[in-house]
């Protein structure tokens, strides 16, 4: 049986014990049915990933004793995601395959053509923890509150690079441009495209530049996969 990964925010070193309470204890006790001496992987961005093991359980907390460490934490560059809320289920879904891909951050924007409400963070947050674990992740991405494109224009360092996936572009194939940007933010509309004023707005930054992911008009969160994976394609060390 595969041991399970965990993250945790706790501090984690050896000989440290741990109490994890809430949806965690119910997930290990009575989800997975672990009992007392069952092994496990507890991990963070801070402190890498650790053997442990579960020693006690009361009724709503699990004890946990840390070992030796497997792995040492590490730099897990990845590109950040700009997007547009789309329908639940979609969204989701996004979350999960671009933590998968390597993403490290998610920047959801509205645009004159969102029409979903933004899910609470919360959600995809778990769903983003729940993607690190199975993906072997160290880290998990950060996911920024949905706010208004203008607001999130008008926070964003100016000289960073944008690069714009534009469905009726005569831009470049996104993995030409991708070679030579590596910190790119990389950038997808709603499900009904940027309007002409959000593309012009967009273009004129000065370090923006649209890019085409082919032919056929994808699924905004297909194109969000596609952009992912040709950033992992040019970059991404394995
Ligand atoms: N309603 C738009 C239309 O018919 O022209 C299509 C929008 S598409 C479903 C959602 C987003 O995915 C677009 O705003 C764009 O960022 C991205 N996208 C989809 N296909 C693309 C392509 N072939 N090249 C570049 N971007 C694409």
């Amino acid at each position: 049986m595969t041991v399970p990964r965990l993250h945790v925010t706790e501090r984690l070193a050896a000989g440290h014990a741990i109490r994890l309470g809430g949806d965690r204890a119910h997930y290990l006790r009575n989800v997975l049915r672990l009992r007392e001496g069952a092994g496990l992987q507890l991990f963070n961005a801070e402190d890498g990933e650790w053997r442990a093991t579960l020693v006690g359980q009361a009724r709503h907390e699990v004890a946990i004793a840390v070992a030796e460490r497997i792995r040492p934490a590490v730099a897990e560059p990845g590109p950040t995601l700009v997007f547009a809320p789309i329908r639940r289920n979609r969204l989701e879904w996004l979350v999960e395959k671009a933590v998968e891909l390597g993403v490290a951050r998610l920047v959801p924007v509205l645009t004159q053509r969102t029409v979903v409400r933004p899910e609470g963070s919360g959600r995809l947050e778990a769903i983003a923890i729940e993607a690190a674990e199975q993906c072997e992740r160290l880290t998990v991405p950060v996911i920024d509150p949905p706010r208004p494109l203008q607001d999130w224009l008008a926070g964003r360092d100016a000289s960073a690079r944008l690069l714009l996936a534009h469905e009726r572009g005569d831009g470049p194939p996104v993995q030409r441009a991708l070679a030579a940007a590596r910190d790119a933010d990389l950038m997808i509309g709603p499900e009904g495209g940027f309007t002409p004023e959000e593309t012009a707005l967009l273009l004129a930054l000065p370090q923006a530049a649209a890019v085409s992911l082919g032919r056929r008009i994808l699924r905004a969160e297909t194109a969000a996969l596609v952009m992912l994976a040709a950033w992992q394609g040019a970059h991404a060390e394995t």
